[in-house]
C-alpha cells in the first residue's frame, strides 16, 4: 500500500527527530489525503469537483508540500487550463502506430548546457521534430551553470519541440507517496511554465513506473502519460556506435516507434547525427524503390484515444512532418548526387532484420 509510507518518508525527511506533535500532523494529513483520494477514486471523472486551474502561485513547494496536497486530494484534482496538445490521449506507449512509418524521437532528464544544444543542432540539420521531457532541478539556481541549462531549455522551445514534465528531480512514482509525488510533478510544471509560457501537459514517468495513486493524480491534472516502445539503454554509458545500432536495429524491425533517448549523454549526443543520418540513408533507398520512409515526427502520430482511435494531428504538425519529409527528398537527391563519382565512401551498414531485445518500461529513463 503506497499511502502507508507517507509518515515514515517525511520523518526520515528530516534531520532531527520528529516530536509527538508533528508525527500527529503527518498522520492526519495522511489519513485525510486518504480518504479523499479513495473517495474520488470510485467516482466517475466527470462527478470530481472543479477546483480553480492551479495558478503557479498556488501550487506546492517546500514544507508546505504535504498540506497543500492534502488539501487538493480532499477536494478533488482537475484538470489544468487550455486543453493539451495530445488532448485526449491518455498513455502514448509508442506501439500505437508503429508500422506506419513514423518515429518520434524523445530525450529525458535535461535540459543539460553541455549536451542539449548539440542535440538541438542535429535535429535542426534534419528538420526533424522532438519532445524533451525535462527535470528542472538542473535550471533551478543562480549558478552559471544552472543559467546556461536554462538557455538550453529555452532553446529547445524555441525550437519548436514538445516539452514534457519528467518530475523536478527524477523521483519514482512507482514507490512516492502521494505528497511526495505531487510535489515533484507540480515543482516542475511551475518551473518549466515561465519558459513555455504554459503548462506541459505531457507527462513521462521517471523508469517509466507509477503507481496506480500516481497514475490516477496525473491524470486528474490532465497528463498525457508518455511511455516508449524503443530504448537502447543509453542510460548506461555506451559507445555512439552502440546507441547508433541499437537505435536503428529497432526502428528498421518494427517500423518505427517512440524511441527513448536522453540528452544529457555524450555518447547519445554524438550517436543521434549517426542515428539520424543512418535513418536518412535507409529513407532514401525506400523512396528509390517506391516505398515509404519512416518519418522522424511529432508525438501527435502516436496519439490515440481510450478507445485506441487515432487522434486528428493538428494542421501545424502535419505542416512540420511535410518540411521533415521535403528536407528527406533534397537531402536523399544530395546523396544520389555526391553517389555518383567513381570512387564511393564505404559506409557502415545497420541490418534492419535483427530481432529486437528491448524491453520497454523497466530500465531507468
Ligand atoms: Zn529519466
Amino acid at each position: 500500500m503506497v499511502v502507508s509510507s507517507w509518515p515514515v518518508r517525511l520523518r526520515s525527511g528530516r534531520e532531527n527527530a520528529p516530536g509527538v506533535a508533528v508525527i500527529a500532523i503527518d498522520l492526519a494529513l495522511a489519513v485525510v489525503a486518504t480518504m479523499a483520494l479513495a473517495a474520488a477514486w470510485v467516482r466517475p471523472a466527470s462527478a470530481l469537483p472543479a477546483l480553480p486551474t492551479l495558478a503557479p502561485a498556488a501550487w506546492p513547494g517546500g514544507p508546505k508540500v504535504a498540506s497543500q496536497a492534502a488539501a487538493a486530494l480532499a477536494t478533488g484534482v482537475v484538470s489544468q487550463g487550455a486543453p493539451p496538445r495530445l488532448f485526449g490521449a491518455v498513455v502514448v506507449n509508442g506501439h500505437e502506430r508503429t508500422g506506419q512509418g513514423h518515429v518520434a524521437f524523445t530525450f529525458d532528464d535535461g535540459p543539460s548546457a553541455g549536451t542539449t544544444p548539440r542535440i538541438l543542432a542535429t535535429l535542426a540539420q534534419h528538420e526533424g521534430p522532438a519532445a524533451f521531457f525535462v527535470c528542472d532541478y538542473q535550471i533551478d539556481g543562480d549558478s552559471a551553470g544552472k543559467r546556461a541549462n536554462a538557455r538550453a531549455l529555452d532553446a529547445v522551445i524555441a525550437a519548436g519541440h514538445l516539452v514534457g514534465n519528467h518530475t523536478y528531480k527524477h523521483t519514482h512514482l512507482g514507490t512516492a507517496s502521494v505528497p511526495l509525488a505531487w510535489n515533484a510533478v507540480a515543482r516542475n510544471e511551475r518551473l518549466i511554465e515561465p519558459h513555455l509560457g504554459g503548462a506541459t501537459h505531457l507527462f513521462r514517468p521517471p523508469y517509466g513506473l507509477l503507481s496506480p495513486l500516481a497514475d490516477r493524480l496525473l491524470a486528474d491534472l490532465g497528463y498525457t502519460i508518455v511511455r516508449w516502445s524503443i530504448d537502447p539503454d543509453d542510460y548506461r554509458p555506451r559507445s555512439p556506435t552502440e546507441v547508433r545500432d541499437r537505435v536503428l536495429r529497432d526502428i528498421f524491425s518494427r517500423g518505427g516507434g517512440v524511441v527513448l533517448l536522453h540528452d544529457t549523454k555524450p555518447w547519445t549526443a554524438k550517436a543521434l547525427p549517426m542515428i539520424l543520418s543512418g535513418l536518412e540513408r535507409e529513407n532514401c533507398r525506400r523512396i528509390a524503390r517506391g516505398e515509404e520512409p519512416i518519418l522522424p515526427v511529432s508525438l501527435d502520430y502516436f496519439a490515440t484515444d481510450a478507445a485506441g482511435a487515432a487522434m486528428p494531428v493538428p494542421p501545424e504538425v502535419e505542416a512540420q512532418t511535410q518540411r521533415t519529409r521535403a528536407a528527406l527528398d533534397r537531402r536523399c537527391e544530395a546523396r544520389r548526387s555526391s553517389d555518383r563519382p567513381a570512387h564511393r565512401p564505404r559506409q557502415p551498414t545497420i541490418s534492419p532484420a535483427i530481432p529486437s531485445e528491448s524491453q520497454p518500461a523497466t530500465r531507468p529513463d
